[in-house]
């Protein structure tokens, strides 16, 4: 079974809240491949590295561009693609971002392509604690060619 990878994302008002979550879920976490934007990763890599080994970091754990430098842009190129099976997302509601059209964008890629995705600690809790995680999973893609080309 291809080990699934799962987008950590928060944004600055929630990144104590995903790193708190990724502390408590770490045993779980550290099964599967992680990749982060920059800045999240940066600080959730500082708090597994007290006690996850070195080695993990090497081979599991991708640290991407900072959200507003594109970093949300290359998760949803990703998802795209089909490089990442679950997102971790903590969004804040509180604050407008200044890459909030990126924002925007990955929450609709992941949408499109039916990435189970998680924008609070509470639906986190419920994704991380399914069965289907540590099963083989198809995530069903909707056909949207009916859309593409109808206005020619
Ligand atoms: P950051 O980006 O992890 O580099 O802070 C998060 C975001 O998308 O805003």
């Amino acid at each position: 079974m291809q080990v699934k990878r799962i987008g950590l994302v928060a944004h600055d008002g929630q990144k104590r809240n995903l790193t708190e979550w990724v502390e408590w879920n770490r045993e779980v976490l550290t099964k599967y491949d992680l990749v982060c934007t920059g800045t999240t990763g940066k600080i959730i890599k500082d708090a597994l590295s007290k006690c996850v080994e070195k080695e993990y970091f090497d081979e599991h754990f991708t640290i991407l561009k900072s959200g507003p430098l594109g970093g949300d842009q290359q998760l949803g190129s990703m998802i795209v693609n089909g490089d990442i099976q679950l997102l971790i997302f903590f969004w804040d509601p509180m604050e407008s971002q200044p890459h909030d059209v990126d924002v925007k964008a990955l929450l609709r890629i992941t949408t499109m392509y039916n990435v189970p995705a998680a924008c609070n600690r509470s639906t986190a809790d419920f994704l991380i604690s399914s069965p289907l995680l540590k099963e083989e999973y198809e995530c069903k893609q909707e056909d949207f060619s009916a859309y593409i080309h109808r206005n020619i």
